[in-house]
């Protein structure tokens, strides 16, 4: 059966991260990168990005080492966007404390004609005009999810409403979907937001694991409990990856395969957590993830 490619656009970044246990400088992730890394353990992954000229070439070549097809990278003349994040000492929250869009400013991305018939599609977190215009050169996907953040939100509200009209699924986390709704109540927000556009929403919940909320009513995941909480930087993009990585690969978005993406969504987001940037997400394989998600389940089903 041939293999349901997935397409991901977001930030490929440098982040500085002043975290409880130690401050990072110059760390590569960004979206795409934390999304990529996470879905390719299920499916081939077509990414599109902009970096500057000071951006690593190694880091652009393990994503192809992971079946990443980077044709959709752009080396752009200037520097990577960077992102400088602070987190509070139990890691619950964090402050953004500067972005600097620098490369992203002037990207006008230009999908190469093989990424064009992407059945699946994540926007992952970035400008939604950049989100608007991959979608536009897309054919047909059959299931488009996407991701925003509170800089979008509070930037580019009425460009983030078109997007939303777009979507199959919006994946945000809890501060995010009260931000976007204007309710603090998760069920009520989750109800506004879903008239909103988006046919599902899935709200990510750090430590509390994430819920789901369709037509079919709503849906817990656990997260999985770690001992080692390092650096949350892009467990919600790895999240959202995993999971579209599991819809693409079952080529299904039905009630039981979605239930089944979230729990490896969930596991995959957890290994994020484990190490600094993609250093612990990067070393995984399907074996480890496998063995952690069965762990998962036995934490929330009562057996008989
Ligand atoms: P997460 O922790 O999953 O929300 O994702 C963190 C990643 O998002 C970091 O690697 C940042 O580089 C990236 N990021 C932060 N702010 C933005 C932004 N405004 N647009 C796109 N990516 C961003």
């Amino acid at each position: 059966m041939a293999q349901n490619h997935l397409l991901i656009v977001g930030s490929m970044a440098f982040d500085d991260l002043d975290l409880p246990t130690v401050e990072a400088r110059d760390v590569v992730g960004g979206s795409a990168t934390y999304a990529s890394i996470a879905a390719s353990h299920f499916v081939p992954v077509r990414a599109v990005a902009v970096v500057g000229g000071d951006f690593p070439q190694a880091a652009i070549d393990d994503l192809g080492k992971r079946g990443v097809d980077c044709a959709g990278i752009e080396r752009a003349e200037g520097k990577t966007f960077r992102w400088w994040g602070r987190y509070a000492k139990d890691l619950c929250s964090r402050t953004t404390l500067d972005t600097q869009l620098n490369v992203f400013a002037d990207f006008k991305p230009k999908l190469p004609d093989s990424f064009k018939k992407s059945p699946y599609v994540l926007l992952g977190n970035i400008h939604p005009a950049l989100q608007l215009d991959v979608l536009s050169q897309i054919d047909k996907p059959r299931l488009v999810a996407a991701d925003t953040m509170n800089f979008w939100i509070e930037g580019e509200r009425k460009l983030l409403g078109q997007v939303l009209e777009k979507l199959d699924l919006l994946v945000v986390n809890d501060e995010e979907l009260r931000q976007l709704a204007g309710i603090h109540n998760l069920k009520r927000a989750a109800r506004a937001v879903l008239s909103m556009g988006p046919k599902r929403l899935v709200v990510k919940r750090g430590e509390f694991g994430a819920l789901l909320f369709d037509s079919d009513g709503s849906f817990f995941v656990p997260a999985y409990p770690l001992e080692d909480e390092i650096d949350p930087t892009g467990a919600g993009d790895s999240f959202a990856g995993a999971l579209l990585g599991v819809l693409a690969q079952s080529d299904s978005a039905d009630r039981a395969t979605f239930r089944r993406a979230l729990h490896a969504a969930s596991t995959v987001a957890s290994f994020c957590v484990e190490g600094v940037g993609t250093k612990r997400l990067g070393g995984i394989d399907s074996g480890s993830i496998q063995k952690r998600q069965a762990e998962l389940r036995t934490l929330v089903h009562p057996g008989d």
